[in-house]
């Protein structure tokens, strides 16, 4: 694809933005003069040279000294019938793109305001910084779209929130690069679209740059922007800490109520009603049991009816039964496969009533506090 010449197109097109000025002067074209000033001789001296003679070859000359004032690039390609170029000592200096001085230019004719800190990215420079938040603002000259994409992600892992990031062009913004904007709230500026050199190290402003930098504000501010993120994460954590404070508070609570032996009764219930009694604890209620269990509904209803008359370990039973009716909900999928699992039920039944209690804490979180309390009181009732 040929490429029009110009300061921006230039920027990327040249694999590490230096070269010598005839290289230059080409990538530049019309621009050359007015780019000339973000040019600096990075002091290394070139070995090859572009063929700058009238029909062009397809090599880049090699450079020769004949003299310390008399320099040579010559032709190295097979048969080498292009003619040598004369050179002079400051044709083979390198001159590099002044990174700082381009985004200075740049931040001035974008209105931005100066940079904030001075950390820049793996491969991008910190210019600028902008609106009330102050956000960095870094510019990157990427040769390719994985560039652009690696230091991108650079910049997400290092910024830790919202940047802005501007390249010369559009010409590497792949779609990648793009989704990743959205997801990680950055702004990513393809400065051709928006400014046009106009002078010696001045740019304007070209199309009106406020609508896309509001939407981004607004982006921010509302949809699946990163400060919007990342307060909804700070908020996450903040639950996530109190549910745990919660849980361990309960988990004590209920611990307690192991170790008073409120959960004891439940070594001395027989096979029969322990079954029943699991089926009802995992469903929430004896209709919902007597489903699972393939039980009529009065069958299940009157056995559980007369365990309030056979001592009071069963009473106890139809305590917890009324207590379970009463938190609604299913019982957590672990607590069924627990269940399920007819060797664990054999090994310490209250053992298994309190991790069943700990499990439908999950149901009901709010006032669980209370419903422990509830189900001890009854239970203390029931067995004393
Ligand atoms: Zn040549
Ligand atoms: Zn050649």
């Amino acid at each position: 694809m040929k490429r029009k010449p110009g300061l921006w197109t230039s920027l990327e097109a040249l694999p590490t933005a230096a070269a010598v000025l005839a290289e230059w002067r080409r990538e530049l074209g019309s621009e050359f003069d007015a780019a000339r000033v973000f040019l600096n001789p990075n002091g290394e001296q070139s070995s090859s040279h572009p063929c700058t003679n009238r029909f062009p070859c397809d090599c880049r000359h090699r450079v020769v000294m004949h003299a310390p004032d008399r320099l040579a690039a010559v032709c190295e390609c097979d048969g080498g019938s292009c003619e040598p170029i004369e050179l002079q000592p400051t044709d083979v200096l390198v001159w590099a793109v002044d990174v700082v001085k381009l985004g200075e230019a740049v931040r001035r004719a974008l209105k931005f305001q100066s940079p904030v800190g001075s950390a820049n990215g793996e491969q991008s420079t910190r210019i600028a910084a902008r609106g009330a938040a102050k956000l960095p603002v870094f510019l990157h000259l990427p040769h390719d779209a994985a560039a652009l994409a690696g230091e991108s992600e650079q910049l997400v892992a290092s910024v830790g929130g919202p940047f802005v990031l501007l390249t010369p062009t559009e010409a590497h913004h792949s779609k990648t690069v793009g989704a990743m904007q959205v997801r990680h709230g950055f702004l990513l500026l393809g400065l051709s679209r928006w400014l046009a050199v106009s002078g010696a190290g001045a740019f304007t402003l070209h199309e009106q740059i406020d609508a896309v930098l509001a939407a981004f504000d607004q982006r921010l501010a509302s949809g699946p922007g990163l400060v919007k993120t990342v307060e909804r994460i700070d908020r996450h954590m903040e639950l996530v800490a109190k549910q745990k404070l919660d849980l361990s508070a309960a988990k004590a609570r209920i611990e307690q109520m192991h170790g008073d032996g409120l959960f004891g009764f439940a070594a001395k219930i027989d096979r029969e009603a322990r079954d029943l009694f699991l089926a009802i604890l995992a469903s929430g209620d004896v209709a919902k049991a007597s489903r699972d269990l393939d039980m009529k509904d009065s069958t299940l209803r009157t056995k559980v009816a007369a365990w309030r008359k056979r001592g009071k370990e069963y009473v106890a039973l139809a305590e917890f039964v009324r207590w379970r009716k009463a938190i609604k909900g299913q019982a957590g999928v672990e607590f069924a496969k627990r269940l399920a699992s007819g060797a664990e039920r054999e090994v310490d039944f209250p053992s298994l009533i309190r991790d069943a209690v700990e499990e439908l804490e999950m149901l009901d979180p709010e006032n669980w506090e209370a419903q422990c309390s509830n189900l001890a009181d009854a239970l203390r009732a029931a067995v004393s």
